[in-house]
């Protein structure tokens, strides 16, 4: 028999917090058994994984019972927090109603339509096709073969190179790990595969000393030009970015950068892919970063905040001009996952996207809790091991140096075989924040429902893990 509606004792009882962990069980079987992502085994066999068992708003509980506030959103996805009923509930009808069916072989379902009529809606014009897939690195593997078939159908198929940028992230399939720019990524298995191509990135710590912000956004865009002319015009078939680089640690472009690679690619007919994978959904107070960036990518990937991490999806959005051809010229596009459209995964984004605007959740980042988050970050500049603190939206990042000095490139870094970033990650950990270090920047990127008290209990534990390390490198 099925039910369209969770009893209320199931879900109470699902709700309350198992007490007893045998959390030195857990490590042994998680040691013997689960090779974990991104993830140096040695390590991990010597210290133990950290065991999450539940989460609420903005916090997670672990096995050992600590509450942990998560300034990382779990990994930049639980963009509405832990514990919305409403999404488990819309997973739950949808499964006891259709939990699976493709969208190959010309069938479709409910979720996935209305989702993808409002993605399109929500999408900065003129976008007004989705192709879903499961993740990040998928939408980006299948950006690939989009802009590759667009020329081809166009009659250019010598248009096959796709540039990225150094420490982008774009996933970790072997063709999101080649668009993307992670030295330490390349290095194992033979990437960057051969059409993907690589310029620097617009991060102003690593600009010429005296060249103000807005000259670097014109030098660094001028990067892109470069190399185009260097391959040749006619052989260029589209430019991939962050809007803000994430996983390379928060680097927030000048503002003059975005526009300046928008007239590039358009000088040389070259396609903009956005990866909003992170900047989807509200993290920068817009929908999407694109917007505050004032580009018109052709195509943006999104993952992450879609669902909020609930369940897995992501996807790229087709701007019309791709869209056109590959629809008009295209015939079949061979192409797809049997994943790609999940009903489950669409209900459960289409109640989150649902949580998203009736909580004004981008509103808030814009005008409230964003700017907010921007003025307590900057306060932490005062502190001895802060070199520069910067944020925007929901994204923030703080320096790490040895010595501090009035301009950011006068500050002299640490010796990176100290790991001082691992360091102040270990004692925010012990102060019941996660914030992830990327070499020595430390970032965030809270969930959007974080308040401004819970602004200011973050930002308290981080200057106490800031004490706490400073004390330990005396
Ligand atoms: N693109 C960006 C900008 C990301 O930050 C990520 C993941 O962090 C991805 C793509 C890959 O997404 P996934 O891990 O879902 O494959």
């Amino acid at each position: 028999m099925t039910t369209n509606t969770p009893d209320a004792a199931f879900l109470a009882s699902i709700k309350t917090p198992q007490q007893d962990f045998d959390t030195a069980a857990i490590r042994q079987l998680d040691s013997a058994h689960f090779l974990h992502p991104f993830t140096d085994h040695g390590s991990l066999a010597e210290k133990g994984a950290r065991v999450m068992v539940r989460g609420e708003g903005i916090y997670l509980w672990d096995s050992e019972g600590h509450k942990i506030l998560d300034g990382m959103s779990g990994l930049w996805c639980v963009n509405v927090g832990y514990g919305r009923t409403s999404i488990s509930q819309a997973v739950y009808r949808q499964m006891e109603t259709l939990p699976f069916y493709n969208s190959f072989f010309n069938t479709t379902n409910v979720p996935a339509v209305t989702l993808a009529a409002q993605l399109a809606q929500l999408a900065p014009a003129p976008f007004k096709h989705v192709f879903f897939t499961s993740s990040g690195s998928e939408a980006n593997d299948t950006n690939v073969r989009l802009v590759r078939r667009y020329w081809d159908l166009l009659g250019h198929p010598e248009r096959h190179t796709i540039i990225g940028r150094v420490n982008g992230y774009h996933g970790s399939t072997m063709a999101g790990a080649s668009l993307g720019g992670m030295a330490g990524m390349h290095a194992q298995g033979g990437l960057p595969i051969p059409g993907i191509v690589h310029i620097g990135q617009p991060n102003y710590a690593e600009a010429p000393k005296g060249m103000t912000e807005a000259e670097f956004g014109i030098v660094a865009a001028g990067w892109l030009e470069q190399k185009i002319l260097e391959l040749g015009p006619d052989k260029v078939a589209a430019f991939i970015g962050e809007p803000v680089q994430g996983a390379g640690g928060v680097i927030i472009p000048p503002p003059t950068y975005w526009p300046e690679i928008q007239r590039i690619c358009d000088k040389y007919d070259v396609l903009l892919i956005a990866d909003e994978v992170i900047t989807g959904f509200g993290r920068l107070g817009t929908w999407f970063g694109s917007e505050l960036m004032q580009i018109q990518p052709d195509l943006i990937t999104f993952a992450k905040g879609v669902t909020s991490g609930y369940v897995p999806l992501g996807g790229v959005l087709v701007g019309s001009r791709v869209a056109h051809v590959l629809i008009e010229k295209g015939g079949e596009f061979n192409h797809g996952f049997t994943y790609s459209g999940h009903p489950v995964a669409c209900a459960a984004a289409l109640e989150n996207l649902r949580i998203i605007q009736d909580e004004q959740l981008v509103n808030a980042v814009a005008v409230d809790t964003g700017p907010y988050l921007k003025q307590k970050f900057a306060s932490l500049s005062d502190h001895p091991l802060v070199g520069h603190a910067d944020s925007l939206g929901f994204v923030a990042g703080l320096n790490l140096v040895r010595k501090k000095a009035e301009h950011l490139h006068d500050c002299v870094p640490f010796d990176q075989a100290l790991h001082v970033g691992m360091i102040c990650r270990g004692y925010m950990f012990a102060n019941g924040i996660i914030m992830r270090a990327v070499g020595d920047r430390m970032i965030v990127a809270p969930p959007l429902v974080m308040t401004q008290a819970q602004v200011d209990e973050m930002v308290d534990r981080i200057r106490q893990s800031l004490d706490d390390t400073l004390a330990d490198l005396i």
